[in-house]
């Protein structure tokens, strides 16, 4: 017998930990080369780890030949070969050799999943029409304690003997089953909607039975109401889950109406999300290129201080938010704080549009919306793996600061994965840009340290690369985020062709005594912004993160510096909610700034700033053509 050697357990572990990872195509490679190695004794585990891979494929016929081979390579559990072969061959209509595969899995009582082995052949015999057997495995299956999922095997159960015309016992099933589920969020309910819909799509006989068993349950109705709670609650899902529930109301025949009604009814008022007012906004589609659009109008936390504070009492539509930046169709959210997903949303953004998620520190106004970014991730995830859909599923890369990837990073490497989780570091940057890289990201990121008070807090420099190749940088543009000035700064931020410089407050003595201390603050403020223009080569200066206590100075800063001799020939503006620049597509190309009358693209150099027309109102950017209007 030859040694095991290490190159081959290898592959087979690289193999596996792919498959685990829903990595498939990478999966089957490994085993592949696992396999061209010949080596009797793990031949049969991997020819059986080839064959799950290929049912995640979808390739059932060569699925079966590998767990055929896998039985023969002496795979020390046989009967597993057998039933995943019937499965196979009942997923191409096969249901004759099924049932031979699945019945010779069944013969050794001592095998360890014999319970499934029961529910497999409940399901060829169902597919055969001949539920009396069915219903006879289904409970066969669930005598066995060997059976893996009793909840699903009693919605099989009910649904045989819905099938066979017993709607009672059909509905106790379901019944049954639900108490199974409860734990499990109502996930497998999703599924069995599912089957339900496509069974009525394909007009099957045994619909309407199926119908009947779960209205006596009221089990649809239970769906129905849940699926209606989610969308009151899910802006972004919304669309689809009303759909689905549409179509569940159809096949109930009921008025949707009727069951909108009885899920708000059942929604206490208390826990309804608050009524916002929405802005009147007549938003233009994204351009048809690389962009960065602000959705972010003041720092964030204003807000909620503003009800204290008897300057801003009155103040309606202070919102925060964050950033969003499109580069060659993929899309990548900074620091998503309070109002961004209602922002992100009322710009006709969608959680498919979000790539990567960077957050540059842990205050409420830069990460309060991360968790509701996450849970929408976590809600499509489950429903797409509810339509056995996970090979589709595309990754997103999230990368966060020390606190706030203390704080959450087990829980969103749940959602996205582990390998998809960075820690926002200067060391750490290479592994995150070859993930980006990797990943069809072509953006390099440089954070820094920041002078703020929130330990691990960064700023950026990002690189807009060309191809595949990355070879070349087109664009880079700096974010400050919420820092004091450094001695550093410039350094890091010195080849940018463009800074969002985070502003913050300022007072009198630091717009007009020009001894004002530099470091040793928490923001930039009017002395900080002086600086890194002065500083740094960048020929537009984007001004963010407003404070509002002191009033309303966006336009009178931003003059106001451009008149300093550091401003010559350089373009200063401010930030507000629904600023769109474009990011240039080869190197040299302008940038342009979106007009807000027209919606034209117009080059940065020639926009024109005006100041809102009453305080605290939107900061409009005109081109020549809209100037007054
Ligand atoms: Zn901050
Ligand atoms: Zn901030
Ligand atoms: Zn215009």
């Amino acid at each position: 017998m030859p040694k095991k050697t290490p190159t081959e357990r290898a592959l087979y572990s690289c193999a596996e930990l792919a498959f685990n990872k829903n990595h498939f195509k990478e999966a089957q490679k490994y085993a592949r080369k696992a396999l061209s190695c010949k080596r009797p004794k793990i031949l049969g585990k991997t020819y059986f780890l080839q064959g799950k891979i290929q049912v995640k494929l979808g390739n059932f016929e060569d699925a079966i030949t590998c767990f055929k081979n896998a039985k023969e390579a002496g795979y020390e559990r046989p009967e597993d070969c057998d039933v995943n072969i019937g499965s196979c061959h009942l997923m191409i209509d096969r249901p004759w050799q099924a049932l031979e595969s699945c019945l010779a899995a069944c013969r050794n009582e001592k095998y360890h999943r014999l319970g499934d082995a029961y529910n497999q052949v409940g399901l060829v015999y169902m597919k055969m029409g001949k539920y009396s057997d069915a219903i006879d495995y289904f409970k066969k299956a669930l005598n066995e304690n060997t059976l893996s999922n009793p909840g699903i095997a009693k919605i099989n159960l009910g649904e045989a003997y819905s099938h066979s015309g017993d709607h009672k016992a059909a509905g106790e099933s379901f019944k049954e089953a639900k108490a199974f589920f409860q734990a499990a969020n109502g996930v497998p309910f999703l599924q069995l909607l599912e089957r339900l819909i496509s069974k009525e799509k394909q007009k099957g006989k045994g619909t309407d039975s199926l119908k009947e068993s779960l209205i006596e349950t009221e089990l649809l109705f239970r769906v129905v109401n849940r699926l209606i709670r989610q969308a009151v609650w899910d802006e972004d899902q919304q669309i689809k889950i009303v759909s689905l529930a549409t179509q569940v109301g159809q096949i109930l025949e009921a008025k949707l109406e009727a069951a909108k009604e009885y899920a708000i009814h059942v929604v206490p008022a208390s826990d309804r999300p608050p009524e916002r007012e929405r802005l009147t906004l007549s938003l233009p589609p994204p351009p048809p290129t690389n962009y960065f659009l602000s959705l972010k109008a003041w720092s964030s936390n204003l807000p909620l201080m503003s009800k204290k504070d008897s300057k801003l009492k009155n103040i309606q539509h202070i919102v925060g938010g964050g950033y969003f930046i499109w580069w060659k169709e993929k899309g990548i959210v900074i620091d998503p704080g309070i109002d961004f997903r209602n922002n992100f949303h009322d710009y006709n953004r969608h959680l498919d549009d979000i790539d990567a998620i960077i957050v540059t520190h842990c205050h409420i106004d830069h990460a309060h919306d991360l968790d509701a970014i996450v849970d929408m991730l976590r809600e499509n995830k489950s429903i797409l793996q509810s339509q056995n859909k996970l090979r589709v599923k595309k990754q997103v890369i999230i990368m966060m600061d020390q606190q706030t990837h203390f704080a959450k990073e087990d829980e969103i490497a749940k959602v996205v994965g582990e390998d998809n989780c960075f820690l926002l570091k200067k060391m750490y940057k290479d592994s995150i840009n070859n993930k980006l890289r990797d990943v069809g990201i072509h953006i390099k990121v440089h954070p820094f340290a920041t002078q703020h008070n929130c330990k691990g807090s960064v700023g950026l420099a990002m690189e807009f690369l060309n191809d595949d190749s990355c070879a070349e940088t087109i664009f880079k543009l700096g974010i400050t985020s919420d820092t004091g000035w450094t001695s550093y700064l410039a350094e890091e931020l010195r080849d940018c062709q463009a800074i969002i410089a985070h502003f913050s407050k300022t007072d009198k003595n630091d717009i007009f005594s020009y001894e004002h201390p530099l470091e040793n603050t928490h923001h930039l403020g009017y002395r900080g912004a002086h600086q890194i223009i002065k500083d740094t080569k960048a020929q537009l200066f984007i001004l963010a993160e407003w404070s509002a206590e002191i009033g309303d100075f966006r336009f009178q800063v931003a003059q106001l510096l451009s008149m300093e001799d550091v401003g010559k020939n350089k373009k200063i503006i401010p930030a507000d909610l629904g600023l769109l620049f474009t990011l240039p597509s080869v190197a040299g190309e302008p940038v342009t700034i979106r007009c807000s009358s027209c919606h034209e693209l117009v080059p940065f150099s020639s926009i024109i700033i005006g100041n809102p027309s009453n305080p605290y109102g939107s900061i409009v950017y005109s081109c020549k053509n809209c100037q007054g209007k």
